[in-house]
């Protein structure tokens, strides 16, 4: 279907209708506020006369994607924001100009990109960028650093910063009108929470389906795209070593499967004074935690602009 194509729509005559034609004609105007001879009006002051016009016949060219609304979908790598994107490239995308952003993260695996390639071509439309400006590695070990922080009762910093920050600067470049999130409807409180904390302009795409996780795993199983291989041991596609986590069962997993990531965690969150990990009610640092304590959720949420603190 060719997009430019006028659209036509039967509406009722009138005489005065044509005379209104004839006024709105006579009245264009060049850029200089000169009046225009009729030879010379351009196709676009005729199809602005006949959109003004109250015809038998009236042609409206499609709204131009500048002046739609904006649905920015915030992709996390995961699988419950892309079938969202998918969901309402679907829904909306002939009615809006959708946006579809992820904030990336140096450390994430690079399976996360692989994925987000996939994706791109499920759907059919780029998965654009936005990182922190005053972080341009998005290198949660360069933030641990500089805050000398990394996890705690208020949060974490990598989150703060190269999620809901980085969200917030990319609002002040975009006109936002609308937000999706990979809520499901397993997690409907977190969509509750984040109209009421964050954007009242939100539209549960998932939970309006009713998608769980597990149907998202599904669709896109369905699609023949592979799941990013952190859901192979994790519950999410979070950075390995994901520093909101403080489950003894999730760090012993991130010890055999990202043993590298393990030690580096373990040396830096030392050296900060930090300690990640919560065993026996205490927390306690990672050197000092036994390779068979198991214990806690393994992780909760993913990682996304939505930041939570567990
Ligand atoms: S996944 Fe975890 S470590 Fe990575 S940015 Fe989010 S909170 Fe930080």
């Amino acid at each position: 279907m060719d997009d430019n194509k006028p659209l036509q729509e039967k509406i009722i005559a009138g005489t005065d209708s044509l005379k209104d034609l004839a006024i709105y004609l006579s009245g264009v105007k060049d850029g200089k506020g000169n009046l225009l001879p009729l030879g010379t009006v351009v196709l676009d002051d005729l199809w602005n006369a006949i959109k003004y016009l109250q015809g038998d016949v009236r042609y409206t060219l499609k709204k131009e994607k500048k002046e739609m609304e904006t649905i920015a979908v915030w992709f996390s790598c995961g699988a419950a924001s892309a079938v969202a994107a998918k969901l309402t490239v679907e829904k909306y995308g002939e009615t809006h100009n959708i946006l579809i952003v992820n904030n990336p993260i140096k450390e994430e695996d690079p399976d996360n990109i692989r994925f987000k390639n996939d994706v791109e071509k499920w759907i059919g439309q780029e998965i654009i960028e936005a990182t922190n400006k005053d972080y341009p590695n998005a290198s949660i070990v360069e933030i641990f650093e500089k805050r000398k922080y990394m996890s705690g009762i208020a949060g974490a910093p990598c989150t703060m910063l190269l999620k809901k920050e980085a969200r917030y600067q990319f609002e002040l470049t975009h006109e936002i009108d609308w937000h999706v999130l990979g809520f499901t409807v397993d997690e409907t409180h977190r969509h509750e929470r984040f109209i009421k904390g964050e954007r009242a302009n939100t539209i549960p795409v998932l939970i309006d389906a009713g998608y769980t996780k597990t149907m998202c795993f599904d669709a896109l199983i369905m699609a023949g795209i592979k799941l990013p291989a952190m859901y192979d041991n994790y519950e999410n596609a979070n950075c390995p070593g994901c520093v909101k986590a403080t489950s003894p069962t999730y760090w012993n997993t991130v010890r055999v499967v990202h043993p590298e990531v393990f030690e580096d965690r373990a040396e830096q969150s030392d050296r900060l004074g930090v300690k990640l990990v919560r065993y026996k009610g205490k927390r306690i640092s990672l050197k000092d935690l036994p390779k068979n304590a198991k214990g806690g959720k393994i992780q909760t949420y993913e990682c996304g602009i939505f930041c939570d603190s567990y």
